[in-house]
């Protein structure tokens, strides 16, 4: 059995279809005479190649996700890049396959080298338009996904972005790659797709032979190879239940989140670009939770967006969630979030340092601009703003004066704006929890970011592998903090909700459920097994666990109080 990280849930039993991408071997030779013709013909093939697979693709993705193609079409059509070799040909005297391959590995390497995970993940896509072209130049051919017409399960070194978006689902039951984590491209894709994926499956190249057998289990990221007929009798059973459960799921999207004792409460998605909506939508998700919109700005590539792009971006999400509450956060860039246009200051604790609501105030223009944005889009849905890294209350007041002077002047302009765009803040700085009686009497509402609240309460860097222990939601200490801010809100009769990973997580659940949290916002796909267990719960029930949990000493406590009071 080989071992890897399930990417995409699901099982799947099947041939290998061993996908091997040509080795290429680029010299490095001095130039003919036509090696700029040579490299314009490679560029228009490559431009037709990728519209080709687009058009293939289209027959099993969405528009958006078939954007990918137009973003390789963007960066084929992109005159630095061709300039760039052009240059090297002339200057270095060289054949044009080398320096292409020179160019693609800079701008490769270039972007792999980002801290920012974004971009890293764009190194994928260049990476395939320049493999294409090299391919082109030397007169090679790409496998062809397209072309298999039995099942199979895929076993590649990985998949590029256009080989996954040439999938057809009817075919491929699966895929296991050797490289990448739960955020690379292909697993991404694979969750979109709805395709069990097994990926960072070390040595699965070596150990199987395309024709081969296997069983993926993409819910333990195994690969099991030549089963028995008992392994594959028993994985089929399996595979039955999973189908099963993930239908049964589909039945709670029109149903309410409420307890068995009545409590209703509202389950949200978190969304990282407008394109989201849709799985937050198709997921019975109740609102926006979350809009995160440093990626609008960390996306934009020489400045930061202008207003306009940004209330069209907000207009979207806005109009899509026809009148359901969405909450969307003012910048939160700084720490291990950059931009390529912006140089932050150097600093020894970038975490604790020139970030988010911080950076905000310190340079309100940027600041105004978007809360001019989001103003305007507020007349298209019902728009809650909140900060990011609220510490102190005078932070909040200067925030909200800057955000009532934008106000102030859109209405004198003439603009229509939302009748009430609720203003809150995010919780997630120790300070701002333990003050939370105080902050609920000027701010609407709360959202609790457990993610920061748990790397600020226990002094962790939360990127950091070696303290990755500390990261202990369900500590009681943390439990305290959480039942502050609740508390706190609901003194004022405000709501409060919590967008970290921890308001998905299922073992938290009861327990935030007995603590009063209003809102529970989480990734897309786990919106309806979080409405499932809420269903099957009490509220009274769970405020007495929560009790009891509070005044426990250890997380490991807690852990074990919820899983005995949930057997
Ligand atoms: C959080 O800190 O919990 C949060 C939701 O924000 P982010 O993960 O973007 O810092
Ligand atoms: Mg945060």
């Amino acid at each position: 059995m080989l071992k890897g990280i399930a990417a995409s849930q699901g099982i799947a039993l099947a041939k290998v279809y061993k996908l091997q991408q040509p080795v290429l071997n680029i010299e490095r030779k001095e130039a003919s005479s036509d090696e700029l013709e040579k490299l314009e013909n490679a560029f228009i093939k490559t431009i037709k190649d990728i519209e080709t697979v687009k058009e293939r693709a289209a027959v099993n993705l969405s528009e958006e996700e078939l954007a990918i193609f137009d973003a390789h079409l963007m960066m084929a059509n992109d005159p630095e890049i061709k300039d760039q070799i052009a240059f090297m040909i002339k200057d270095e005297n060289v054949n044009a396959e080398y320096a292409t391959k020179t160019v693609a590995n800079n701008t490769i390497a270039m972007f792999e080298s980002m801290e920012d995970a974004y971009f890293k993940e764009r190194a994928a896509d260049i990476k395939d338009v320049m493999f294409r072209l090299q391919c082109n130049l030397l007169g090679v051919q790409i496998p062809d996904l397209t072309a298999i017409d039995e099942e199979v399960i895929i076993v590649a070194e990985d998949l590029t972005p256009s080989d996954t978006a040439q999938l057809n689902k009817k075919y491929t039951l699966g895929f296991a790659t050797a490289i990448g984590g739960r955020t690379s491209h292909s697993a991404i894709m694979a969750r979109s797709l709805e395709i069990p994926a097994v990926v960072g499956c070390k040595n699965i190249l070596e150990t199987l032979n395309h024709g081969d057998f296997i069983i993926l289990d993409a819910i333990n990221g195994d690969v099991i190879v030549n089963p028995s007929e008992d392994d594959k009798k028993l994985y089929l059973k399996k595979q039955e239940e999973f189908k099963n459960e993930k239908e049964a799921l589909k039945i709670l999207i029109n149903e309410k989140s409420i307890t068995l004792d009545g409590h209703e409460v509202e389950l949200a998605g978190n969304i990282g670009t407008p394109k989201d909506v849709n799985g937050v939508i198709e997921n019975g998700g109740e609102g926006v939770g979350l809009y995160r919109t440093e990626f609008l700005y960390m996306d934009s590539e020489n400045d930061f967006p202008d207003e306009e792009a940004q209330f069209e971006a907000y207009k979207k999400v806005l109009e899509a969630m026809n009148g359901k509450k969405v909450v969307i956060r003012t910048l939160d860039i700084g720490g291990d979030k950059k931009l390529n246009y912006f140089e932050f200051p150097e600093e020894m604790n970038p975490f604790l340092g020139y970030r988010a609501v911080r950076f905000c105030l310190d340079r309100d223009d940027i600041f105004r601009t978007q809360l001019r944005a989001l103003i305007r889009a507020s007349a298209y849905g019902k728009l809650c703003i909140m900060f990011p890294m609220i510490a102190t209350l005078q932070e909040f007041r200067n925030a909200k004066a800057i955000f009532e002077e934008e106000k102030a002047k859109l209405v004198s302009e003439g603009v229509k704006i939302g009748e009430k765009i609720e203003v809150g803040i995010m919780v997630e700085i120790p300070a701002a929890a333990i003050l939370a009686d105080r902050f609920a009497k000027e701010a609407d509402f709360f959202s609790i970011g457990t993610n920061d609240l748990v790397q600020y309460s226990m002094a962790a860097d939360r990127m950091s592998e070696k303290v990755s222990y500390l990261y202990q939601p369900l500590n009681p200490s943390l439990l305290r903090l959480i039942k502050l801010a609740i508390d706190g809100a609901h003194k004022e009769g405000k709501w409060c909700g919590m967008c970290g990973e921890m308001a998905g997580d299922p073992l938290a659940a009861p327990i935030l459920l007995g603590l009063g949290l209003d809102e529970f916002s989480m990734s897309a796909t786990s919106i309806l097994n979080s409405r499932k267990i809420i269903r099957s719960l009490s509220k009274a029930d769970m405020e007495k666990l929560a009790l009891e949990a509070l005044n426990k000493d250890t997380e490991e406590e807690v852990v074990e109080l919820i899983k005995n009071s949930l057997k």
